[in-house]
């Protein structure tokens, strides 16, 4: 029998995690002694001594039986020599806990497989209980004020144990182990329902009450762990009604919550894929296709293939469906316009007090508000749409350290701001469109809590180039208020740097689309090859797509007609097809006969290399949108009429001097619109530009001795457009590359700002 020393440091998400009392058991099971401690520096250093099969047996178990929300970056094992002098297994617990520089905060997690068997369980004393967690599920980032991570600095601390739940907490063979938000019927937060006019309204069972009520028609506002949703049935049109008019969301598609997986089904396609994200404990909401016997209400998500859904993730969502048949109901973020969501009771009374009928409350408060995430699936891989609860804030792990602590605020709209520390990329949860204070106020306090959580030495700010962005003032303003350096990084380029990093790539040819970005000299961007390289310091644009005008400058992206009339007109007259669309016209024959005139003299125009404005101008043209009531919509619902279609115009690119034509397809577009199918032209919309922009890229890295072709942007969102980009660059023999970690859009902006200024050392941007 040989006796063998042996220390291991630990690294990555696993503190808060259950990781320690799992190392407990583990050492107790093979008869180990020594200790486990929490690092400083985030990592956990463990000591054992005992027989070498035991601890190979240990080793093998750290590794294979990890704790499921504990994600290890590193596993340092080092022999010591000496003797053995350690009588037991201990959890060590230092007044020095505190997690240092780098340190990570998990983020919220879905209700645990074991608390659901519990929550159902009429002989467990937590039986019926709404917010029933362990170590191993239940909400962090939205209950933590500061560190470190225990329950007296946490919202919980409002709540102290029963001396039931003491006894688990205490005791480190128990999942509840040091769970700082353990809680029972007895001792924990609980859950009332009231009036839209603040009185109460007694009743037995509040939860399963709201669900009924939501089911006949009513709408109710719940309120979670990171906010208040605002739910509603999916069945009766008349509440959606309601709802959209009292939210101003014409169009907007809403999320909805289904009751489990089953049900899903019996509305929407479900890849493997999909069912995994849906059931993860980070529970997503999932763009899924509807089926082909879609039932719920057409108001849910108006005019698009698809509809995005989560399952319930708290142990409320799932009494919520206890006394209904309904599939799923909806749950959209409460949230004014242009407001971050809703957390406190006072603030939901006000402002939802004319939209709702009544409140399902609960007594904890919320000390950071957090979206929940919203994910696409393209064949087998992950798109952000939006990266926040249950992601964030766990880090991005890059390839290799940056020289600089940044702290990155990102653009303008779907905003997120990202601290870049070390090797570790923080992203902060979904801000939303920075546009007035309350948002410019979130954005600043998300990004100093981050700060504060990960114990980062902000060195430089950086933020778009966009000189009157509210979040390049605000970079300012910190950078002269704390001597940081202030960085300023073109959108497209730091889209690009998201890329090459997300990848460790040192070398890109970077195509990026989406609807707009400052372009170096203050033009419209939005599509654009970009070249990279950190090897020579270079970033520039190398190719794009062809200039067109705006007409009326932003009136061109609200009212998509104007775009294509902008572009048509350049050859052949569109007085004719104008009239014929005078209804869409808010201000009718006056508007069509102002626009003619702009176009003649070219006043008031603005030129713009858009990738989105040339699919809403196509999005016009077929008839599939006239006013964009949300971000992205014509180009999103020509997406979903171009599913199952086929390249009916056969096009080939037109290239001339790095730009790729745009006028001549949407012509074609236009003559054919009577012959074709609008699926078919909507389809060959796609295959064109993705063509085109994937030929043009692949002779830039051809003539440039790159190997890898990438694509970024909102547009690269759209499965259609990545699909054929994809198949194109293969073939050519290249890589491709899309991202997988931070959204192609704008929420991955901030992380791009934030690498291009901490991680590469491009010489194209103005330095300060
Ligand atoms: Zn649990
Ligand atoms: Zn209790």
């Amino acid at each position: 029998m040989t006796l063998v020393r042996i220390k291991i440091r630990v690294t990555g998400i696993i503190q808060g995690v259950g990781f320690r009392p799992f190392i407990y058991r583990v050492a107790m099971r093979n008869g180990l002694k020594g200790y486990v401690r929490n690092m400083g520096d985030a990592g956990v250093e463990i000591l054992i001594e005992g027989e070498e099969n035991a601890i190979n047996n240990f080793l093998k178990a750290l590794r294979d039986e990890k704790p499921p929300l504990a994600q290890i970056h590193e596993i340092v094992e080092t022999r010591l020599e000496g003797e053995h002098k350690y009588k037991d297994f201990r959890i060590v617990r230092s007044s020095e806990e505190a997690e240092l520089s780098g340190s990570v905060v998990p983020p919220d997690v879905a209700i645990c497989g074991e608390c659901l068997k519990e929550l159902r369980d009429k002989n467990n004393p937590r039986f019926d209980y709404f917010f029933i967690t362990c170590t191993d599920c239940g909400p962090r980032f939205t209950v933590i004020e500061r560190l470190p991570y225990d329950r007296e600095n946490t919202t919980m601390r409002d709540f102290s144990m029963c001396s039931f739940c003491q006894s688990e907490y205490r005791d480190p063979l128990n999942r509840r182990f040091h769970a700082q938000t353990v809680a029972c019927p007895k001792c924990g937060p609980k859950a009332y329902l009231i009036t839209n006019d603040g009185e109460a309204f007694p009743c037995k069972d509040p939860i399963r009450e709201a669900g009924k009520l939501v089911s006949e028609g009513f709408i109710v506002a719940v309120k979670g762990y990171g906010g208040f949703h605002v739910a509603a049935s999916t069945l009766k049109d008349k509440p959606l009604v309601r709802l959209r008019r009292a939210k101003h969301r014409r169009q907007k598609p809403f999320a909805i919550m289904a009751r489990g997986l089953e049900a899903v089904k019996s509305f929407a396609e479900v890849s493997p894929k999909e069912a995994e994200l849906l059931t993860s404990p980070m529970r997503p909401i999932v763009l899924l296709r509807k089926s082909a016997g879609y039932y719920l209400s057409e108001l849910v998500a108006p005019g698009l293939h698809n509809v995005g859904v989560m399952l319930p993730y708290t142990g409320l969502h799932y009494m919520l469906f206890d006394e209904v048949d309904d599939p799923a109901f909806v749950m959209t973020s409460a949230n004014p316009p242009n407001q971050p969501i809703v957390k406190d009771d006072d603030e939901a009374l006000k402002t939802l007090g004319s939209i709702v009928d009544y409140f399902l409350f609960h007594n904890r408060r919320i000390a950071h508000r957090c979206d929940d995430s919203v994910i696409r699936v393209h064949g087998e891989k992950q798109v952000f749409i939006r990266r926040s609860r249950g992601y964030a804030p766990a880090p991005v792990m890059l390839r290799e350290k940056a020289r600089k602590c940044v702290l990155a605020l990102g653009g303008e709209l779907n905003n997120t701001a990202c601290i870049l520390n070390g090797e570790k990329a923080f992203i902060s949860q979904h801000i939303g469109d920075v546009e007035n204070v309350e948002t410019r106020i979130f954005l600043q306090n998300a990004a100093e809590h981050l700060a504060r959580l990960t114990n980062s030495k902000v060195e430089a700010v950086a933020c778009d180039l966009h000189p009157k962005f509210t979040t390049t003032r605000l970079a300012e303003e910190l950078a002269s208020l704390n001597g940081w350096h202030f960085v300023q990084v073109q959108h497209h380029f730091a889209h690009v740097a998201a890329l090459m990093a997300e990848h460790g790539i040192d070398e890109l040819i970077g195509v990026c689309c989406d609807g707009y970005g400052y372009g170096v000299n203050g033009e419209a961007w939005g599509g654009e090859i970009i070249f990279a390289s950190s090897n020579s310091l270079e970033m520039k644009r190398i190719a794009h797509l062809e200039e067109q005008p705006m007409v009326g400058g932003d009136l061109a992206t609200r009212y998509p007609l104007r775009m294509a009339a902008g572009i048509l007109h350049k050859r052949v007259s569109v007085d004719g097809w104008l009239e014929e669309n005078t209804q869409h016209f808010p201000h009718g024959e006056r508007e069509i006969s102002l626009i003619l005139q702009q176009l003649k003299s070219g006043y008031g125009v603005i030129m713009t290399t858009s990738c989105g404005r040339v699919l809403d101008a196509a999005a016009a043209i077929l008839g599939l949108c006239f006013e964009r009531t949300y971000e992205g919509e014509p180009a999103m619902k020509l997406e979903s009429a171009a599913v199952g279609g086929k390249d009916v115009l056969q096009l080939k690119p037109i290239v001339k001097g790095g730009v790729l034509e745009t006028t001549g397809m949407l012509l074609e577009v236009f003559e054919k619109r009577r012959k074709c199918t609008v699926t078919d032209l909507a389809f060959s919309v796609h295959d064109y530009l993705a063509k085109g922009l994937a030929e043009l890229a692949v002779e830039k890295a051809l003539e440039n001795g790159v190997k890898v072709v990438g694509f970024s942007g909102g547009v690269a969102c759209n499965e259609i457009f990545t699909t054929v980009m994809r198949e194109f660059v293969e073939t050519a023999g290249l890589r491709f590359i899309v991202h997988e970690a931070v959204p192609p859009g704008d929420g991955g902006l901030s992380f791009g700002q934030a690498v291009y200024a901490g991680l590469f050392q491009f010489e194209t941007q103005p330095f300060y």
